[in-house]
C-alpha cells in the first residue's frame, strides 16, 4: 500500500493536532485516525508503557474503544512487547499464526491479519509501541517501516517533552524524561555531592524534527557526512597515531563506519520520511543503540560506543555546535567510563563528583578522583541517556545513591548528610595526633597515598606518618607535553617541601594498562594489563627513567632518596632497574653535583610470581610495597578496570589472605622492609585482616587514615591474628563475613 497521502503529508498533519487545544486523550484518538487513514491500515493502535514495564493501549483506531486503557501487556508479552522488548520493528503477514501472539478477546482483533509494530524510541528508551494492522495476509513495504518508525520517533519526542500532552494528566511518571530518577550503583570514593550535570560527551540538542524542505535536508545530510568522512580520514591519518595489529584494526573499523553505506542509506531514508537530517541521524542512532544494548554482547557494545561517537560528531557538523561544556560551580561530571587523564583535564576547582556507568573500584580513574576529593560512583546503568547537562543531581559515594532531578527534600536531606560528613572529618582530626597502636601495644605504621600536589595538604590533616605511595605518573598526564628535566626537579621538591620530615616513598612512573600520555605515541595493545607497562617500559626506554632518576636525587639534596619500581615481575627486572638508579648517583658523584645522603630502592609486588621470589630479592631491595590492586587482580585473573569482572573476587577471600601471608612470612624471614600499597589498605575491615597476617605498615588513600587508625586503636593484635590465622586454613569463600562479626562482638570501631 503506498499511502495516502505521503509520510511527509503525516508529519504536518501530526504537527497540526499536537498544536491544538484539545485534551490529549482527544489528539491520542486524533492521531491514530490519521495515521490508519494515511498507511491505509484499518487499525492503528498507541500503546504507553506504564510503570513497571507494562504497555497500556492508550488509543485506538479499528480495535475496540473499549479495550482502551484496559488492555495491558506486559513487556515481552505478545507481539506488542516483543516490539518494546525487541526495540525493533515487527513485521507479520499472519500475526495469530506467530508464537508470540497473544489473543486479548477484548480488543475485537480477530479479523486483523498483518501486523507491523514498531517501537516509540526516544535517547535511549522505549516509551511505548505503535501498531497498525489490516484484515488482509500481507508484509508491509520497507518504506512503510519506515513511515511509521518516523511517526513514532516524532511522537516519542513529543511524548518525552510533554508539550503534546500532559503526561501528568494521563497519570504516567515512567513517561517523563524530565522526572525524578534514583539510581542505586557501587560507591568508589566516599563523600556527598550536590551539584549540577555535567555530560563528559554531552549530547547534541535536535531542535527541529519535522523538515519543511526535504530535498535540502537530504543536501545537509550528504554534506555533514562528506564532512565527517574528511574530518575521520585526517584524524586517523595524523602522525600522532601510531598504530599496529589490534589497534590498527580498531581504528579502520572506527573508518569503515564512517563510510560505511548501510549507516547513510538508512539516515537517507529516515529524512526522505520527512525528517530533518539532524532528527534522522539520531533515530538511526536510537534504533542501532537499543539493537545492540538489547544484543548483550560485549565486543558490540564496544561497538556502539564507536557509532555512538560517530553519530555525535555528525551532529556536531549539522548542528555547528562545539562539544565544550560550560562548568559550573558544584560539576558532577557523568560519563559512561573515562581515563584518568581525561578527568584530570576537567581541574579540581569546579568539580565535586563522578557519576559513570561503568568502572571499576580500583580503576585509575577512580583512584585519581578520590586523589582529588571527589565523590564517585559507578555502575549506573542508564544515567548518561536519562541525564541532561545542567540537571540537578545528588551523589553518595558511601551507599551509592544517585538521584538525577531530586525534589527538594531529598536535596535538603543530601546537604544535611553532608554537614555530617564534615563533622565526621573533624572527628578523625580530633584523632589526627594519637598514635596508631593496638590495645596490645604493637604500632602500626599508616602512611598515604598521593600522586598531585593538591594531595599534599592532606598529609598534615589526616596525621599520617608520611607517603607510602607517591603515584609519579599522574603528574605526567596532566600536561600536555613530558615535563622537562627541570620542571621535574622543581615538582619533586615542591613534593619534599610539602612533606617537610615525613618520608616520601617516590614510585618511577608507572606507565602503561588504563595509564597513557596523551602526547606520546603508543602502540594499542590486546591486552594492556598484561603488555608493555612501568618497568617494562623503563627498562626499553631507559632515557625516560633516567631522566626521572636525576630529577629525584637533584630534588632529594641532604635526604634520604626512597625510590620504588612499578610491576616488577622477576628479579633480574628489578637488579637491571636499581643498576640503572646506580649509574644516575654515580654519575652525581662523578660531576660533583648535590646528592641525596642515602639512596633505597625498593619494588612493588604486584606480579604473583615475584612473591615467590623474595629471599633472592631481598638480597637487592631495600624494601618491598605490596602493590594489592595489580597483585589481587593478576593472582585472580580479572582486569581491575573492567566492572563486570572486577567485583567477582573479594580480597578477603582465603587464597589473597594466604598468598599476603607468603609474602609476610618470607619478607620476614628475610628480614626485609615490607608494606603494602593497595586500595585494600584503606578499607578497615581489609586492613584489620592485613595486620592480622603481619603487616605493620600499610598505605593508603588520605581520607582512611582516620577510620583505620581508629580500628587499629580498638582491636587485640593477637587476637585478630589468631582468628584470621585460624579462619584462612579452614574456609573455602570469603572471611567478610566472619571477621565483621567478629568486630561487632568485640566493640572494634570500623570508621
Ligand atoms: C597497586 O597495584 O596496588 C598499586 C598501588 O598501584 P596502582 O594502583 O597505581 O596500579
Ligand atoms: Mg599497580
Amino acid at each position: 500500500m503506498p499511502s495516502a497521502g505521503g509520510p511527509r503529508l503525516l508529519l504536518r498533519r501530526l504537527r497540526e493536532i499536537m498544536a491544538e487545544p484539545s485534551s490529549a486523550q482527544a489528539r491520542l484518538d486524533k492521531l491514530v485516525g490519521v495515521i490508519a487513514a494515511n498507511m491505509v491500515a484499518e487499525v492503528c493502535s498507541i500503546y504507553l508503557r506504564r510503570a513497571g514495564k507494562i504497555l497500556e493501549l492508550f488509543a485506538t483506531e479499528g480495535l475496540n474503544r473499549a479495550a482502551v486503557h484496559n488492555t495491558r501487556l506486559r513487556e515481552g508479552e505478545g507481539l506488542v512487547g516483543l516490539v518494546a522488548e525487541s526495540a525493533e520493528a515487527v513485521n507479520l503477514s499472519d500475526a495469530p499464526a506467530d508464537p508470540h501472539f497473544v489473543y486479548r478477546p477484548e480488543t475485537g482483533e480477530d479479523p486483523f491479519k498483518a501486523f507491523l509494530g514498531v517501537p516509540i524510541v526516544r535517547g535511549g528508551q522505549v516509551f511505548g509501541v505503535l501498531t497498525v494492522q489490516n484484515k488482509a495476509e500481507r508484509v508491509y513495504a520497507e518504506e512503510e517501516v519506515e513511515a511509521l518508525q518516523t511517526v513514532a520517533m516524532v511522537l516519542a519526542e513529543v511524548v518525552a517533552q510533554g508539550s503534546f500532552f500532559n503526561v501528568a494528566e494521563l497519570d504516567e511518571p515512567e513517561l517523563r524524561v524530565d522526572r525524578p530518577r534514583k539510581f542505586t550503583g557501587e560507591g568508589l570514593s566516599e563523600g556527598v555531592a550536590v551539584g549540577q550535570v555535567v555530560l563528559h560527551e554531552p549530547r547534541v540538542k535536535v531542535e527541529r524534527m519535522i523538515a519543511d524542505n526535504p530535498v535540502e535536508e537530504l543536501k545537509r545530510l550528504e554534506d555533514a557526512i562528506s564532512g565527517l568522512r574528511v574530518a575521520v580520514d585526517e584524524m586517523l591519518a595524523s602522525s600522532e597515531l601510531d598504530l599496529s595489529g589490534e589497534g590498527r584494526e580498531v581504528i579502520e573499523a572506527y573508518r569503515l563506519f564512517a563510510h560505511d553505506q548501510g549507516w547513510r542509506n538508512r539516515m537517507r531514508d529516515a529524512v526522505r520520511t520527512g525528517l530533518t537530517a539532524e532528527a534522522a541521524v539520531e533515530r538511526v542512532q536510537d534504533e542501532t543503540r537499543l539493537r545492540v544494548a538489547r544484543m548483550g554482547d560485549p565486543l558490540l557494545r564496544e561497538r556502539a560506543h564507536d557509532l555512538d561517537d560517530l553519530a555525535r560528531r555528525l551532529l556536531r557538523h549539522l548542528t555547528g555546535e562545539s562539544q565544550v561544556e560550560a562548568m559550573p560551580l558544584n560539576a558532577i561530571v557523568v560519563a559512561r567510563n573515562m581515563g584518568p587523564a581525561e578527568l584530570l583535564d576537567y581541574g579540581r576547582e569546579r568539580l565535586v563528583g563522578l557519576a559513570l556507568e561503568d568502572a571499576a573500584a580500583t580503576s585509575h580513574v577512580a583512584i585519581v578522583a578520590r586523589s582529588m576529593g571527589l565523590a564517585v560512583v559507578s555502575g549506573l546503568d542508564g544515567l548518561v541517556d536519562s541525564a541532561r547537562s545542567g540537571n540537578a543531581i545528588v551523589m553518595d559515594g558511601d551507599s551509592g545513591e544517585v538521584h538525577l532531578r531530586p525534589p527538594a527534600d531529598i536535596i535538603t536531606v543530601f546537604e544535611e548528610k553532608r554537614g555530617l560528613r564534615l563533622a565526621e572529618q573533624a572527628r578523625f582530626a580530633a584523632i589526627r595526633e594519637l598514635p596508631a597502636v593496638t590495645k596490645d601495644g604493637v604500632a602500626i605504621k599508616l602512611l598515604m597515598n598521593a600522586g598531585l600536589a593538591f594531595d599534599m595538604p592532606h598529609l598534615a590533616e589526616s596525621g599520617a606518618d608520611g607517603i607510602g605511595l607517591f603515584r609519579t605518573e599522574l603528574q605526567f598526564m596532566l600536561g600536555e607535553t613530558m615535563p622537562r628535566l627541570a620542571d621535574q626537579t622543581k615538582f619533586y621538591k615542591s613534593i619534599l617541601d610539602a612533606a617537610g620530615d615525613k618520608p616520601v616513598v617516590f614510585r618511577t612512573l608507572d606507565l602503561g594498562g588504563d595509564k597513557v600520555l596523551p602526547y606520546a605515541r603508543w602502540e594499542r595493545e590486546e591486552n594492556p594489563a598484561l603488555g608493555w607497562r612501568a618497568i617494562r617500559i623503563a627498562l626499553d626506554r631507559p632515557a625516560l627513567l633516567r631522566y626521572q632518576v636525576r630529577a629525584l636525587l637533584a630534588a632529594h639534596t641532604g635526604r634520604t632518596l626512597r625510590i620504588l619500581l612499578p610491576m616488577v615481575s622477576n628479579v633480574d627486572e628489578f637488579n637491571r632497574g636499581r643498576a640503572l638508579v646506580d649509574r644516575e648517583l654515580e654519575r652525581a658523584r662523578l660531576m660533583n653535583l648535590t646528592r641525596p645522603v642515602q639512596v633505597q630502592v625498593g619494588a612493588m609486588l604486584e606480579v604473583p610470581a615475584l612473591a615467590f621470589m623474595l629471599p633472592q630479592l631481598m638480597r637487592s631491595a631495600d624494601f618491598v610495597s605490596i602493590g594489592s590492586n595489580d597483585l589481587l587482580s593478576l593472582a585472580f585473573a580479572v582486569d581491575r578496570t573492567n566492572p563486570r569482572v572486577a567485583r567477582r573476587y573479594d580480597n578477603l577471600n582465603p587464597a589473597a589472605l594466604t598468598l599476603i601471608r607468603l609474602i609476610v612470612q618470607s619478607a620476614a624471614e628475610n628480614s626485609g622492609d615490607l608494606s603494602l600499597c593497595g586500595e585494600m589498605a584503606g578499607r578497615p575491615l581489609d586492613a584489620m585482616a592485613l595486620v592480622g597476617l603481619g603487616l605493620r605498615t600499610l598505605s593508603m588513600q588520605a581520607s582512611q587514615i582516620g577510620p583505620v587508625k581508629n580500628m587499629i586503636r580498638s582491636i587485640n593484635l593477637a587476637e585478630v591474628s589468631a582468628f584470621v590465622d585460624r579462619l584462612c586454613g579452614r574456609t573455602d569463600h570469603s572471611l567478610r563475613t566472619r571477621l565483621s562479626a567478629f568486630a561487632a562482638e568485640r566493640g572494634i570501631v570500623l570508621k
